[in-house]
């Protein structure tokens, strides 16, 4: 799984299911790499997905699944609105995870759900970008205060937990088993 920001969300009046329910595309402008092995990427097939945004409507894409050259994997291409293995959107997620949220279309129990996978997963996480932050960005650790990477990267704010999703999958650490950062 590769998640990507710099894309295009387009439609095709032809694919759509009915009158009502459109069916988005992706067009990326970022020219990914296997997250495993480093190989170039080629159009595989299709998947559909769904995710629910803040304000409860569910929207449809068309999501690409890309083969490696290299290691012959397969990945599906996130746009960064979407959560890996969560029908929610990213910032809805992300808004209940830091109590912003004024309204959430999740129920009590999932939302609960969220928490507890994010605290569980929490020193996971953290190991996992610090062990990155290592290997690619040592010479700037020393400017870090912040001996929480995580913490750093949610001090940000918004879009804090697309970020920490993306470095961590597009550098093939995978997705916490607990908190599914698939479709
Ligand atoms: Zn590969």
């Amino acid at each position: 799984m590769i998640i990507v920001s710099q894309y295009e969300r387009k439609y095709n009046p032809e694919q759509n299911i009915d009158n009502q329910s459109k069916i988005f595309f992706i067009e990326s402008k970022e020219s990914s790499l296997c997250p495993i092995c480093s190989g170039s990427l080629s159009g595989y097939d299709s998947r559909l997905r769904h995710v629910i945004q803040a304000d409860g409507s569910r929207e449809s894409y068309r999501l690409k699944r890309l083969r490696c050259q290299g290691c012959g994997k397969l990945h599906i291409e996130l746009p960064d609105c979407m959560q890996p293995y969560k029908h929610h959107s990213a910032s809805v997620i992300e808004a209940e995870l830091d109590e912003t949220g004024t309204h959430c279309p999740a129920d009590e129990s999932t939302i609960r759900l969220w928490r507890r996978q994010f605290t569980v997963n929490r020193s996971q996480i953290e190991g996992a970008l610090q062990s990155l932050w290592q290997h690619q960005f040592l010479r700037y650790r020393s400017l870090i205060s912040s001996d929480s990477l995580l913490q750093l990267f949610r001090s940000i704010g918004p879009g804090w937990l697309t970020i920490v999703t993306q470095q961590l999958l597009n550098a093939g650490f995978g997705v916490p088993t607990q908190f599914a950062f698939c479709p």
